[in-house]
């Protein structure tokens, strides 16, 4: 399949993997991933993973990401990771603003762009999540929602910091329900941020932005999601829990 953006492929383990399980999986998906160069592959473990999974890394074509981290870079933060942490484990990548921590942890937008920021002055490339609940789809105010999560958690970003964002439509709705957004209504969504992104930044920076899709991505429907012209990957919770699944995510999607 001939994309316009290279395809970015993330698998969120979320609070899931013991350091054992976690090498098992990565020495799993590296043999099976190995000749693949069509697409980032990023497997994002639990921060407790980080280490043992980054030296199972080496010489693969997998990229290691983070789930959360802080918006300091040190100090009397109990609990929290900071960027330059993450770097210590060769991290590239980091998942931000996840529904999960927007709906657990009460992130706000303000906080997100701060997390971005942060991220970007370590050289770590931000995953962005937004995505509206069913009560506000149903409603009529998907686009409203986007446009205030998108505004909000890009607030500050120079152009350069933009081009190096990965975005990630995550409709909650389809969040590890089984429900998965049509071909159509993701790429209805995403591209709807592109044009936002268009008059946040301008024409070249949306044209070049990796917007992903997430919600109950599997084998079976990652052909037909990836084809859309605006989705340029996707962020898989689930199907990341096991080699095979994932892996026929991204085989079906190039
Ligand atoms: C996610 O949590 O980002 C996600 C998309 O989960 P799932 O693939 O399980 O729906």
């Amino acid at each position: 399949m001939q994309k316009e953006r290279k395809l970015i492929i993330a698998g969120n383990w979320k609070m899931n993997k013991t350091v054992a399980e976690a090498v098992d999986l990565v020495n799993d998906l590296k043999l099976s991933l190995a000749p693949i160069k069509e697409v980032d592959i990023v497997v994002c473990p639990p921060y407790t993973a980080l280490s043992e999974v980054s030296k199972a890394m080496i010489q693969s074509n997998l990229r290691l990401g983070a789930q959360n981290m802080s918006e300091q870079n040190s100090g009397a933060f109990t609990g929290e990771i900071a960027a330059g942490m993450l770097k210590e484990f060769s991290v590239r990548y980091v998942i931000l603003g996840h529904s999960e921590r927007r709906q657990y942890q009460k992130e706000s937008d303000e906080l997100i762009a701060k997390k971005a920021l942060a991220a970007h002055l370590a050289s770590l490339k931000p995953i962005i999540c937004v995505g509206e609940l069913l009560a506000e789809r149903e409603a009529g105010l998907m686009e409203q929602v986007l446009e205030t999560q998108v505004r909000g958690s890009l607030a500050g970003l120079s152009k350069e910091q933009m081009e190096e964002t990965i975005l990630a439509y995550e409709p909650v709705w389809a969040i590890g329900t089984g429900r998965t957004a049509t071909a159509a209504q993701a790429q209805e969504a995403h591209a709807f941020i592109r044009g936002l992104l268009v008059k946040m930044f301008d024409e070249n920076v949306a044209r070049r932005v990796r917007i992903q899709y997430g919600g109950s991505v599997k084998g079976a429907n990652a052909r037909e999601l990836m084809s859309q012209p605006d989705v340029d990957g996707a962020l898989v919770g689930g199907a990341s829990l096991e080699a095979r699944s994932f892996a026929d995510i991204i085989k079906n999607s190039i």
